[in-house]
C-alpha cells in the first residue's frame, strides 16, 4: 500500500493582511501577493476598493466596521472548506484590527498552531507610523498609542493611561479620537494631559494620511479639541522637548545630551561616544549614593528625581558595580 500524498490544497489558510495607510504605494509587497494568493478576500469596502485590481474573479465578503466577530468567522468557515483566506485591515492587522479577535474566535472553536487551517499574518505600516512620516520625526523618543474608543474599553481605564504617559512624557498617538457619537473623549483626554504638560505642547492632526482627502493641522496642546477631528484623524502628541520648525514636528533623540551640536559634534564634559550618558543607570547610581551618603533623605531624593521612595530605597541598598573592563566595542546609536 503505498502512502497518501500529503494534500496541501485542501487545507485552508487565513492571512491577516495590513495594507498600510490606503495608498496602494504603501502597500507590501507580501501584502498584494496573499491577497493575490487568496481565494475569498473579506474587508471593509473602502479597503476592499484599494486593492480592486488584484481581487478579480474571487469571492468577496464586505463587511462593516462593527461586524468584526463576524468576520473572523466567516473566515474560520471558509478556511475549514479548503479556501485561503485574506482578512484586511488598514495599517497593520494587529494594530486595533482584526489578528486579535480572529486569534480569540479561533481559539474558541478549538483551533490550535497544530490546525491543518494556518494563519499568517502580514504586517503593514500603522497609522502611527504614516501619520508621523507626514509631519517630520515626531516619534524618535520614547511613544505610544492610545485609542480613545470606548466602545470596547471602560472610560476609567482609558483616563488612567492618558494621565499616567501624559505624566510619563511619552509622544502619544491618539487613534479612534472623535466620531460623530463619541465628541467628548478628546476634550477629557486634552484635560488629564495638561494636568502634566505645557499648553504650547506641539501637537499634529493627521486625517486620512496617504489619501485623496488628506489634511495636516498643527497645533497646541491648549486648543487641539478645536480643531476638526473625526473618525479618520490620528491626533500625535509630543513630548516636552518636540518643536515644530518649518512645518516640520520633531521630537529629539538626545544627541543634545552627550555632543554639542554647534561645535563640530565634540562630546560635551564627562560624556564618551557609545557609552551610557553620565546621568544613565550607573552614573546616576554613584550620584545617588554620594547624595545619600551627604544626608540627603530617601524622600528627598524620590522627589527629586520624580521615582517612588520604594525605588530609591532599593537601588540604595544593592551596592553599585563599577565596570572593570572596556567594553569591546562601542554601542550604535542609531
Ligand atoms: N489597524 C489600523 C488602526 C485601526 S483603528 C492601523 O494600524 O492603522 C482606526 C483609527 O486608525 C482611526 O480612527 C484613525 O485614528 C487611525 N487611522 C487609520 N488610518 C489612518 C490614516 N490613513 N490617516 C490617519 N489616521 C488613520
Amino acid at each position: 500500500m503505498t502512502e497518501a500524498p500529503l494534500t496541501t490544497a485542501s487545507h485552508g489558510k487565513i492571512m491577516l493582511v495590513g495594507i498600510g495607510p490606503g495608498s496602494v504605494d504603501h502597500m507590501t509587497q507580501r501584502a498584494r501577493e496573499a491577497i493575490a494568493e487568496s481565494d475569498t478576500v473579506i474587508g471593509y469596502v473602502t479597503y476592499i476598493k484599494l486593492v480592486a485590481d488584484l481581487i478579480e474573479g474571487k469571492e468577496v465578503i464586505r463587511k462593516s466596521m462593527t461586524e468584526e466577530l463576524d468576520r473572523a468567522v466567516s473566515a474560520l468557515e471558509a478556511a475549514r472548506a479548503g479556501k485561503k483566506v485574506a482578512l484586511i485591515s488598514s495599517g497593520d492587522a494587529g494594530v486595533y484590527g482584526m489578528a486579535g479577535p480572529t486569534y480569540e474566535v479561533l481559539f474558541q472553536a478549538g483551533w490550535t498552531p497544530d490546525d491543518p487551517v494556518k494563519v499568517e499574518i502580514v504586517p503593514g505600516a500603522s497609522a502611527i507610523n504614516s501619520c508621523a512620516a507626514r509631519v517630520g520625526a515626531p516619534l524618535t523618543h520614547d511613544f505610544c498609542a492610545i485609542s480613545l474608543s470606548d466602545l470596547l474599553t471602560p472610560w476609567p481605564v482609558i483616563a488612567r493611561r492618558l494621565d499616567a504617559v501624559a505624566y510619563a512624557d511619552f509622544v502619544v498617538a491618539l487613534y479612534n479620537p472623535k466620531s460623530g457619537r463619541r465628541t467628548r473623549q478628546i476634550v477629557e483626554a486634552q484635560r488629564l494631559f495638561l494636568r502634566h504638560r505645557r499648553a504650547d505642547t506641539p501637537v499634529a492632526i493627521v486625517k486620512s494620511a496617504y489619501r485623496r482627502r488628506e489634511r495636516i493641522e498643527f497645533t497646541t496642546l491648549d486648543r487641539m479639541a478645536e480643531c476638526d477631528i473625526g473618525m479618520l484623524t490620528t491626533v500625535l502628541i509630543g513630548n516636552s522637548n518636540t518643536f515644530v520648525r518649518d512645518g516640520l514636528m520633531v521630537t529629539p533623540r538626545g544627541y543634545a545630551n552627550k555632543y554639542q551640536m554647534d561645535n563640530d559634534g565634540a562630546t560635551r564634559d564627562g560624556e564618551k561616544p557609545g557609552r551610557s550618558l553620565s546621568t544613565g543607570l550607573n552614573g546616576w547610581l554613584e550620584a545617588l549614593s554620594e547624595a545619600h551618603a551627604a544626608g540627603d533623605s530617601v524622600a528627598t531624593l524620590a522627589e527629586r528625581y520624580r521615582l517612588p521612595a520604594d525605588y530609591i530605597a532599593a537601588t540604595l541598598a544593592e551596592p553599585v558595580e563599577v565596570l572593570a573592563a572596556e567594553p569591546s566595542g562601542e554601542e550604535s546609536e542609531s
